[in-house]
C-alpha cells in the first residue's frame, strides 16, 4: 500500500481500524510551494468513510479506557523516541509540502515532541481531589474519566504540531481519537501516524481521515463523536462551533488573529528588530502569533523603521530546503495570490508601500517577500483583516494608552508583544490588553506544552485552551464520589 515515503508523486494514505488506505477515489493534488510540482495526492473522505472510522473508533475506545494510565503512556513513550529518530525526515516532509524553512520545521518538530513529552506525565495529570470527613463519616473523591471518541480538524500551517496539541493529550486521557488535518499538508500527520502505530498503539485509538467539509460535516454531525478540537480560521471556527454545539458535543475552536507589536521609546532598537523580523516574516508570516501590525510609540518610529527595512533589504527569500534562507515560499498559488490582493488594496487605500513582496521574488514557486506599509490607519483592511502572510503595517500611535486602545478595539485578541525597558509599561500593557497571549520583549510568545494555548475574542470560540492542564479537563469528564460505609 502506498506511503508517504515511497514515491515521489505517493499517494497519502489514511489510517483506519489500524490499517493505512490508500482509496484511489475524489484525489486531490498536493504541491511543493517552492517549485509550484505535483509532490503527491489525497483522497477525500465521504461521509459513509467517516461513519465506518468513528464506529471503529468508538469500539476501540471501549477497551482502551480500561487500560490503566500507567499503560496507556508507554505507547507514547515509544512514540516520542520514533519522534525524535525520525525528527530530521519529518522536517523535510513538512517543509517540503508547507514551505517553510527547514529549520523551522525542525523548531516545530521538537515543539510537537514536547506536546507528547507532557502527556507521558498523565498519571499525574489527571489525578482528581479527595477530602475525608466532608460531613461526619462521609469521605468525598473526584475522578476524571475519558469522555469517548474525540476529533481534531487542524490548519496547514502546522501539520507536525497543532495535531499534537491534541491527540497525545486525548489518548492518554484514554479516549479514542479521529484527526481530520489540512488537505494542503497531508503527508506530515501521516507519517507522525504510521510512527505512531509503530509505537504499538492498538489499532482503532487513533485514526486519521484526510478531505475537506464533507469529512469535518460528518464528524460534526456523528453521534459518537463527543468532542471537537479545532484550530483554523475564525470563519471556520465560528461555524464549527455553533454546529457542533447545537449537536451537544463539547468543543474548543481556536481562529485567526490580527497581532500587534508594541515598541516604546526606550526599547532596544537592535534586538526588537531581530525579534520583529522573525515574528512578522517567520515561516512567511503564516503563523497565528505573526506579528502583523507594529505600533512604534512616539519619536522611536524614523529609527525603528531604518534598521527594519535593512533587514527586510537583506532578508534571503528562496529554497527553504537551502541554508541561510530566511523565508520560503507560501503554501499555495491561492494563498499567495491572496495576500499580493492585500498589497494592492494596501496601496489602493493610501498607505505607504517601504518595501513591496512582489518585486524581484521568484516566479516558479509560491514566493512573496517581505512588505512593509508606513502610515497604516486603523480602518484600513491591512491593519484590520488577517492576511497570513509576510505583510507588516505600520501604525504609529503617541503614547502607551493609545496603543492599548487600538490592539482593544480590533476584533481578534491572539496574542501581542510590547517592546520596552520599563517593567513599569510592560505591567500595565500585560494589565490593560484584552488578547490570550502577551509576550514582553519576545519574538513569539508561543505558551510551552504545559501552559495553555489560546487567544481572545474572535480568536477563540470555547471555554478550555489547547494543551497544558486545559487540554486534561478538555478530554476528560468529571465526576464526584461521596461515600458513607455502615
Ligand atoms: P482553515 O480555517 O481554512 O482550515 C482549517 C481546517 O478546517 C482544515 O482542516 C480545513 O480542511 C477545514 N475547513 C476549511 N473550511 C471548512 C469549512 N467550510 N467547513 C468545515 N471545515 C473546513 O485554516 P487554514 O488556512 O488551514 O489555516 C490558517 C488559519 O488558521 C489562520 O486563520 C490562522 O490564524 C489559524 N490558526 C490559528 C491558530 C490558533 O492557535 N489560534 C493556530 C494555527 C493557525
Amino acid at each position: 500500500m502506498a506511503t508517504t515515503t515511497e514515491a515521489a508523486v505517493s499517494r497519502v494514505s489514511a489510517l483506519v481500524d489500524g490499517r493505512l488506505e490508500s482509496p484511489d477515489r475524489d484525489l486531490h493534488p498536493v504541491n511543493n510551494p517552492a517549485t509550484g510540482e505535483l509532490i503527491a495526492e489525497v483522497s477525500y473522505a465521504a461521509a459513509a468513510d467517516v461513519d465506518r472510522a468513528v464506529r471503529s473508533a468508538h469500539s476501540a475506545f471501549l477497551e482502551w479506557r480500561d487500560v490503566p494510565v500507567v499503560d496507556r503512556v508507554q505507547p507514547l513513550y515509544r512514540f516520542k523516541a520514533l519522534l525524535e529518530s525520525h525528527a530530521n525526515e519529518l522536517a523535510r516532509i513538512l517543509s517540503t509540502e508547507n514551505g517553510k524553512t527547514l529549520d523551522d520545521a525542525k523548531a516545530e518538530v521538537r515543539r510537537a515532541i514536547q506536546m507528547v513529552e507532557v502527556a507521558c506525565g498523565m498519571p499525574s495529570l489527571m489525578m482528581g481531589d479527595s477530602l475525608e470527613n466532608v460531613s461526619r463519616g462521609i469521605d468525598s473523591h473526584t475522578i476524571r474519566q475519558p469522555i469517548g471518541v474525540c476529533a481534531g480538524i487542524t490548519p496547514f500551517n502546522f501539520p507536525a504540531m497543532v495535531p499534537m496539541w491534541m491527540y497525545p493529550f486525548a489518548i492518554a486521557c484514554g479516549n479514542a481519537f479521529i484527526l481530520k488535518p489540512s488537505e494542503k499538508v497531508p503527508m506530515t500527520p501521516t507519517r507522525a501516524a504510521e510512527l505512531l502505530m509503530d509505537a504499538g498503539l492498538p489499532s482503532g485509538v487513533f485514526t486519521l481521515l484526510h478531505g475537506g467539509k464533507e469529512a469535518v460535516d460528518a464528524l460534526l454531525k456523528h453521534p459518537q463523536v463527543r468532542a471537537i478540537s479545532f484550530v483554523g480560521s475564525t470563519p471556520v471556527a465560528k461555524y464549527i462551533y455553533a454546529t457542533a454545539a447545537a449537536e451537544g458535543k463539547r468543543v474548543q475552536a481556536l481562529g485567526g488573529a490580527k497581532n500587534h507589536m508594541v515598541v516604546m521609546p526606550d526599547a532596544d532598537i537592535p534586538k526588537s528588530v531581530d525579534a520583529i523580523m522573525s515574528s512578522a516574516f517567520g515561516a512567511a508570516g503564516e503563523r497565528c502569533l505573526a506579528g502583523s501590525v507594529l505600533v512604534p510609540v512616539g519619536d522611536v518610529a524614523e529609527p525603528l523603521l531604518t534598521a527594519l527595512l535593512d533587514r527586510c533589504n537583506s532578508l534571503k527569500v528562496g529554497d527553504p530546503a537551502e541554508s541561510g534562507t530566511g523565508m520560503g515560499p507560501l503554501v499555495t498559488k491561492e494563498h499567495r495570490d491572496r495576500v499580493a490582493g492585500y498589497i494592492d488594496r494596501g496601496i489602493a487605500e493610501g498607505a505607504e508601500a517601504l518595501c513591496d513582496g512582489r518585486d524581484g521574488v521568484s516566479s516558479q514557486g509560491f514566493y512573496l517577500g517581505p512588505t512593509v506599509f508606513d502610515h497604516v490607519t486603523p480602518r484600513m483592511s491591512i491593519a484590520r483583516e488577517e492576511i497570513f502572510g509576510p505583510v507588516l503595517s505600520v501604525i504609529r500611535v503617541d503614547s502607551l494608552d493609545s496603543a492599548i486602545d487600538l490592539i482593544n478595539s480590533v476584533p481578534f485578541g491572539n496574542t501581542t508583544t510590547i517592546y520596552t525597558a520599563s517593567g513599569k509599561a510592560a505591567r500595565e500593557f500585560a494589565t490593560r490588553i484584552e488578547v490570550g497571549m502577551v509576550g514582553i520583549n519576545m519574538a513569539v510568545a508561543a505558551p510551552m506544552a504545559f501552559f495553555p494555548f489560546a487567544g481572545w475574542k474572535q480568536s477563540f470560540f470555547g471555554d478550555l485552551h489547547a494543551h497544558g492542564k486545559d487540554a486534561v479537563s478538555f478530554y476528560t469528564e468529571q465526576k464526584v464520589v461521596m461515600s458513607r460505609w455502615f
